[in-house]
């Protein structure tokens, strides 16, 4: 414990421990700061994680500009990602799992509580548009694995080869290196796309989507599709999404945490920050371990915070979208 906490940047984690102290437990009010006072504020907002999430946020924000809803604009905003053969990291072009096949998890939620969701699904393009039709056409939330492919090519989605050449030869010379099994999160600095919004009737929605870690264990399934984990919306409160490694963000049901800290009165920026440092409290951290979250509450404040650096996530508010690099807690 000594040695995992001496290269903690001991300052922020005292900064955010004050903030649990002070709040968490004790909040008078979700309302308190100055924003959320007033109800007629609406301020319309995407945000997503890496990269990639700059293009998404185009798509969304379009979609939010033409009077569209939130839960129309994350859908459509990260079918971007999952289109684009560049982001190994989702959808068509993503990395395959230790035996080749390319697998991959989504979900989506809205305004009302409603949520859907996919896991490890194959060969369709557009994972997060079958979570959604889950969501709106069956009484589930989570459908899996074949069953899923089933319900995709039911509803009309057309088998698609995800497999690039370019992610079928960095799998060929990652089994050639023989390296061991360590499926890596933070890969190329772009993973997962997590994507928020609120739609100018102050509208909150979410969506998640992956082709999980590179070359991970067949059939494994990440935090992605787990609404709570990868995931979460309360359009009261705000919304929360998560990339780096699944498991982590599983054992501490990440987005339902940083929401749930948000309720009891802590920003957006104090919520993601507290969820990062419950990890420490929580689980095990190797020295490879990488989790960021994005959360924006109903007053559109962001926030934004990784266990180490290098998560980068995109904010478009106010007609402006931009790539930020996520402060951290760990050097
Ligand atoms: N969270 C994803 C997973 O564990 C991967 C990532 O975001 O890097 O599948």
């Amino acid at each position: 414990m000594g040695s995992r906490r001496s290269f903690i940047r001991k300052s922020l984690l005292g900064a955010i421990a004050a903030g649990i102290g002070s709040r968490f437990g004790y909040a008078e009010s979700i309302f308190e700061n100055s924003l959320m006072t007033d109800p007629d504020v609406i301020r319309p907002t995407v945000i997503s994680t890496w990269f990639h999430g700059l293009e998404a946020n185009e798509a969304a924000w379009k979609i939010m500009q033409n009077g569209g809803a939130a839960l129309d604009a994350v859908e459509k905003g990260v079918n971007v990602s999952e289109a684009d053969p560049t982001v190994n990291s989702v959808g068509y072009g993503g990395l395959p799992d230790a035996s080749g096949h390319v697998t991959l998890d989504a979900c989506i939620m809205g305004p009302d509580g409603n949520a859907g969701s996919v896991a490890y699904l194959q060969h369709i393009l557009h994972p997060v548009s079958v979570a959604r039709l889950v969501m709106d056409k069956t009484p589930h939330v989570m459908i899996s694995g074949d069953g899923a492919l089933k319900f995709a090519l039911d509803n009309g989605f057309k088998k698609t080869n995800l497999l690039t050449p370019e992610a079928r030869k960095a799998w060929k010379n990652w089994k050639k290196s023989g390296s061991p099994y360590a499926p890596g999160a933070n890969w190329e600095n772009h993973d997962t796309i997590g994507l928020l919004a609120i739609d100018h009737k102050g509208n909150l929605a979410g969506a998640c989507t992956t082709s999980g870690m590179a070359f991970k264990h067949p059939g494994r399934i990440g935090d992605s599709p787990i609404i709570g984990a990868g995931l979460f919306v309360d359009n009261k409160v705000g919304a929360a999404t998560a990339t780096g490694e699944g498991e982590a963000v599983m054992k501490t049901l990440g987005c339902f945490l940083v929401v749930e800290f948000m309720r009891n009165g802590m920003s957006p920026q104090k919520a993601c920050e507290a969820a990062v440092a419950r990890l420490l409290e929580t689980i095990h951290i190797h020295e490879n371990l990488q989790v960021g979250y994005v959360a924006v509450n109903k007053a559109g404040e962001t926030g934004a915070f990784s266990l180490k650096p290098g998560f980068q996530y995109a904010l478009f508010q106010d007609n402006e979208n931009k790539l930020l690099d996520a402060p951290y807690l760990m050097e």
